[in-house]
């Protein structure tokens, strides 16, 4: 007899902005992942917006196994500490793991102190290690070139694997460690050299070069060769050339069907099983 909830594997998109304009500006909602892996529900990247996303489209945060972090920016942590709370019922009812690379809780903690009592505990992210929660794991395979201690992570369930290809600048080896049959990118830039402004003010940062950009989508799509990749985390610059059209040009160049995510997309990994 097949139970359907513990057979199906879902993601969803609670937001699909990226980096600091997009977010600010809520130009597209941003919140992170929310998984439904065989029954297992787990957060991934709760950023600014997570507590209004998920509540909005029915999700319940007290159903939450796990929160994860792949690093401690804000458009990936800042709503960690609400959704610690709302997982564990504002700490009555104290359960659920908190995952999250060394520094970012550390000298700074993205997370308050009393609410670590509120879970069952907090583990460490740290490079080419494991981790599992009853039928599903994850590991961390590489850490990632990025201004702060940053990981992505391959998933694997009963029946699918996925990666979550977080914030990074391209290098080599990237792509071997993510091979799955579904890849999630998160494409920040159009360009993979930015135009620096040599009397740049604040506002023209020239620091977001360790992101990814549209022609290293399509070198890791290509390496990689999943069967669906989806690209999401858009910084302006893809958001002005329209994510979908990017996808529909990323399939021709690539023979992989890419799917540009939508807030509050739900992919049901069975999509996976029919290519
Ligand atoms: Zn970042």
């Amino acid at each position: 007899m097949r139970n359907d909830n513990l057979s199906v594997d879902t993601i969803t998109f609670l937001g699909t902005a990226g980096a600091r304009f997009m977010v600010a500006r809520q130009l597209a909602a941003s919140g992170g992942l929310w998984l439904n892996l065989s029954g297992t529900e787990i957060l991934v990247d709760p950023g600014p917006g997570s507590i209004v996303q998920s509540t909005k489209r029915k999700l319940r945060a007290d159903k939450l196994s796990a929160i994860i972090l792949s690093h401690r920016h804000l458009d990936h942590s800042a709503d960690v500490n609400i959704m610690v709370e709302a997982m564990t019922n504002g700490g009555f009812n104290r359960h659920g793991w908190l995952f999250a690379p060394a520094d970012a809780l550390e000298t700074e903690p993205v997370i308050f102190s009393y609410l670590k009592n509120y879970i069952e505990g907090i583990k460490v992210l740290e490079e080419g290690k494991s981790y599992s929660m009853g039928n599903i794991s994850f590991n961390t395979p590489v850490r990632h070139i990025h201004p702060v201690e940053t990981y992505g992570m391959v998933f694997r369930t009963p029946r699918h694997t996925f990666a979550y290809i977080a914030d990074t600048r391209y290098f080599a080896g990237l792509c071997q460690n993510y091979a799955s049959e579904l890849l999630i990118i998160n494409l920040v830039f159009m360009e993979s050299k930015l135009l620096v402004n040599p009397s740049a003010t604040l506002m023209e940062p020239g620091l977001p070069v360790d992101h990814l950009s549209m022609p290293d989508a399509e070198r890791i799509i290509k390496e990689v060769k999943p069967k669906i990749a989806i690209l999401s985390h858009f910084g302006m610059s893809v958001w002005k050339a329209k994510p979908w059209e990017i996808a529909q040009r990323l399939s021709q160049q690539t023979g992989v069907r890419v799917i540009a995510a939508r807030d509050g997309m739900k992919f049901d990994l069975a999509q996976l099983d029919d290519n």
